[in-house]
């Protein structure tokens, strides 16, 4: 999900729920294949800043992580009475209604929430858009339910969320460890699929010119295909969110990042290739 402003609070559950275990439905059969429905929190048309041109974003419902800076909290409540269930045909029904606006390079984006949680709604809508001739981009922090094989066939642009550089820093930041989004990583490098990675800068927890260089590392020995790198101030924008869910904020406390600072540190440490990519040629094979 795009580290801005949006999605107005829904509400949600608290993070230790085991109900997003449990996610897709089905509703019939046809040829052999199980038709799924999707739980979807929200569609946003027009979008800029996930994925390259001018993209619809579809944020699917439910997550299991609990990133401390999540501004989202609305989206992990897989069962939420505000999400919309909706099948991968209605769904590309409606993207294909803003298709004008995509232009040479834009397309849809699936974010979340966590979009690899619904795997076959997701695969099924986005082999839909692939057929449709819509460029396709997954926002994701890789934690699953397997498939991702399949999937990403489908997926011309991965928007990969790193949350913490170390084992013990992943822990804490999401409550989970990384095993899943590093059996994710290992797909998209056996897939080939080009990536985008994000970072959020948080005070104290992923910041200052130690972790920029360690990050910058990280980036080149572990996530595959790398286009380019994009760190994202952490801000306060979700905060009254965690109030109406009756849930408490985790950084209490913990001040807005100054933007200016990870401007510098986007140019110092992620505006040349080379410095977090083993393959530069990477960096030419799609988008802008
Ligand atoms: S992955 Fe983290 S930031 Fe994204 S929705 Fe889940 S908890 Fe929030």
């Amino acid at each position: 999900m795009e580290y801005g402003e949006g999605n107005a609070g829904r509400l949600g559950e608290h993070p230790d729920s085991a109900a997003f275990f449990v996610f897709t439905r089905t509703f019939g059969q046809k040829g052999g294949m199980i038709l799924a429905t999707g739980i979807v929190h929200s569609v946003e048309t027009m979008g800029m800043v996930d994925g390259p041109g001018i993209r619809t974003v579809v944020f699917l419902q439910g997550c299991s992580l609990r990133c401390l800076f999540c501004h989202n909290p609305d989206t992990w409540n897989r069962n939420s009475k505000d999400a919309q269930e909706v099948s991968p045909q209605e769904l590309v029904r409606r993207i294909l209604r803003f298709r004008p606006y995509f232009g040479s390079n834009g397309g849809v984006t699936f974010s979340g929430g966590e979009p690899l949680l619904q795997p076959e709604f997701l695969l099924e809508t986005l082999r839909l858009c692939r057929n449709a001739g819509i460029h396709t981009c997954l926002d994701t922090a890789g934690c699953g339910m397997g498939g991702y094989e399949k999937i990403l066939q489908y997926t011309d642009l991965v928007l990969y969320d790193v949350k913490q550089i170390t084992e013990e820093g992943y822990r804490k930041m999401t409550g989970r460890g990384w095993e899943e989004t590093g059996r994710f990583l290992q797909a998209v490098r056996k897939a080939g699929t080009p990536m985008w990675v994000r970072q959020v800068v948080v005070p104290g927890l992923t910041d200052g010119e130690a972790y920029m260089t360690a990050l910058q590392a990280f980036i080149r020995d572990h996530v595959p295909n790398v286009q380019k790198v994009e760190l994202l101030p952490y801000h306060l924008l979700g905060v009254h969110k965690y109030a109406a869910l009756g849930l408490p904020y985790p950084l209490h406390g913990v001040p807005a990042m100054e933007p200016e600072k990870v401007q510098k540190w986007q140019e110092t440490y992620f505006s040349n290739p080379d410095s977090f990519t083993k393959n530069p040629k990477n960096q030419r094979r799609t988008s802008k």
